[in-house]
């Protein structure tokens, strides 16, 4: 546990300063859950974008994108359900004056008993040595079992009152189970309420009620009103989806673990418009296709689990996570939801405008079913970030162990491709001739061009912000036009022509290389 939060303070810090994340509004205090993007952040960002983007509208001729706008009508969010039922359960400590979301002191409270389970495996595993089977001992050892199935009963529990939104249920859970604040221990709770999640503003030029707007909490609504304006323009035919990637607002109550849960952050979803009856077959499809995403870019199979969900949302008739091993344990990265025809019907029926589609092979209008794939591109950054992020031991130039930080972002992804270094700084004809080849790459991809410090210090930078390739411009590239490549994770070093290094870099760092 003391590890994995060193881990993750390690990466915190590591994200300020190589110019990846900064605090909203540093010199102010800064203003809590809220985050900037630096320099290097930007760039990865963006390609975690690009990534999402290609594979969803680039690589389906029947997914088409949007870009609607963050305000929307009012009514948008009475017929999502979002007036009414966008709410947390919250509770306040008396004492601490700290607020917490009651289902998570209840969900850490199994995560402790998970914690007993997971010290008895540990313990049985030195025991046994090799001939240790965890299922086998998963499934038979009394104690594990009973833990298990404690865990198993206060979830069902903790499903059914947050499904009925029972707050007295919620209080009893905590008192049943003497649930304390985990900062200060105190159990002097108040009465467990209902905290709506949405921020909202006002309409200049109308007063009052009638002029109340609302920051979108989620971008698929966007999607839901224009459902029919997309399919009419672009004349898809049903299974078809819509594509959009922008920022969404929540008012979350306890906002931590750094860019995991911001109160403004951006989401990438795409709604896949189906025929009723489709909708499970379109859902099994697109929770493979997800998880293969994820795959892709290198990210162990270990690390991500799908999450079926007992307590689903008022629009869904299934959904699961895919989780993700963050620092802090496995937790939710994305949502794969079949959320009915729930909205469309709401949309239709608030509005009074027909949302329906006429299928010419079943010659019958409906209203179609949705799958919606939903990503949060702040989550995959930070999953991304502390997947790649790894200090090792390598050789230096001597041969001697050296200890170095690396960020072994998929090439695909690094926010810089390529780093032009002089081997000294005050000799023009080294440092003329590598701002000739810089300025020569940055048309193909980003570039950095860097002849501060000594040269081991500046591969450790370009390491630290990932950058796959490093050319060093030294005297016998003045006499031969050769240069030295440097391939970041398996440090090999080669000596190519000048005119070779777009191409070799280039075959590395396409986003082709993922899609495929
Ligand atoms: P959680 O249970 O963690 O609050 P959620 O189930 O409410 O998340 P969804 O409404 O399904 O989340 O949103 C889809 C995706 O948007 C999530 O999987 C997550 O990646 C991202 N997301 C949701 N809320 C936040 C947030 N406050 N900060 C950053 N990303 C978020």
């Amino acid at each position: 546990m003391a590890q994995q939060a060193e881990t993750f303070k390690k990466l915190v810090s590591h994200c300020k300063e190589y110019g990846f994340i900064y605090q909203s509004s540093e010199i102010y205090d800064s203003l809590a859950a809220v985050y900037d993007y630096g320099p290097y952040g930007v760039l990865l960002k963006n390609n975690i974008k690009e990534y999402w983007w290609k594979s969803m509208v680039q690589m389906h001729e029947n997914i088409v994108g949007i870009d609607a706008a963050i305000f929307m009508h009012p009514t948008t969010w009475k017929a999502s359900g979002h007036v009414d039922a966008f709410n947390d359960p919250l509770i306040d400590n008396k004492d601490s004056k700290r607020r917490y979301r009651v289902d998570h002191l209840i969900e850490e409270h199994c995560e402790k008993i998970e914690a007993k389970i997971q010290k008895e495996v540990e313990k049985a595993k030195k025991k046994f040595g090799d001939a240790f089977d965890e299922a086998q001992f998963r499934a038979t050892n009394p104690r594990v079992l009973e833990r298990q199935a404690e865990i198993d009963k206060v979830m069902y529990r903790l499903a059914r009152v947050m499904e009925a939104g029972d707050l007295n249920g919620m209080k009893a859970m905590i008192d049943e189970l003497d649930i304390k604040d985990p900062e200060t221990g105190s159990a002097n709770w108040t009465e467990p309420r209902q905290f709506n999640l949405m921020f909202s503003t006002q309409l200049g030029n109308i007063a009052g009620e009638e002029g109340k707007l609302y920051l979108r909490p989620e971008t698929a609504q966007g999607i839901f009103v224009n459902f029919l304006n997309v399919q009419k323009t672009t004349r898809q035919k049903i299974p078809f989806g819509i594509a959009q990637i922008g920022k969404a607002f929540r008012n979350e109550i306890v906002a931590r673990q750094f860019i995991f849960r911001m109160r403004e952050f951006e989401q990438m979803e795409m709604q896949f418009f189906v025929q009723p009856g489709k909708e499970m077959e379109w859902y099994e499809y697109w929770k493979a296709k997800r998880l293969k995403w994820h795959l892709a870019l290198g990210h162990p199979a270990t690390k991500l689990r799908f999450h079926d969900h007992d307590n689903l949302a008022h629009y869904a008739n299934a959904a699961a996570d895919i989780e993700f091993e963050f620092p802090f344990g496995f937790k939710e990265l994305e949502g794969i939801h079949s959320r009915t025809d729930f909205d469309l019907t709401e949309h239709q029926k608030y509005s009074g405008k027909k949302m329906q589609y006429f299928d010419p092979e079943l010659n019958e209008n409906y209203v179609p079913y949705v799958v919606e794939t939903s990503i949060g591109c702040d989550r995959m950054f930070l999953a991304t970030m502390s997947h790649a992020l790894v200090d090792e031991i390598v050789p230096d130039a001597e041969g001697k162990d050296s200890e170095r930080t690396v960020l072994k972002l998929h090439p695909a992804l690094a926010p810089i491709k390529c780093a032009v270094l002089p081997l000294l700084k005050n000799k023009e004809e080294l440092t003329s001739k590598a701002r000739t080849i810089f300025d020569n790459l940055k048309f193909a991809f980003n570039t950095q061009y860097d002849d501060k410090d000594a040269i081991g210090r500046r591969y450790r930078r370009q390491d630290a912000i990932g950058t796959p390739y490093c050319v060093t411009v030294d005297f016998e590239t003045l006499e031969d036009n050769t240069v030295t490549i440097r391939e970041r994770d398996s440090l090999v070093q080669e000596r190519i022509p000048i005119d070779k290094i777009e191409q070799i870099v280039r075959e590395r760092v396409e986003m082709k290389n993922l899609l495929q």
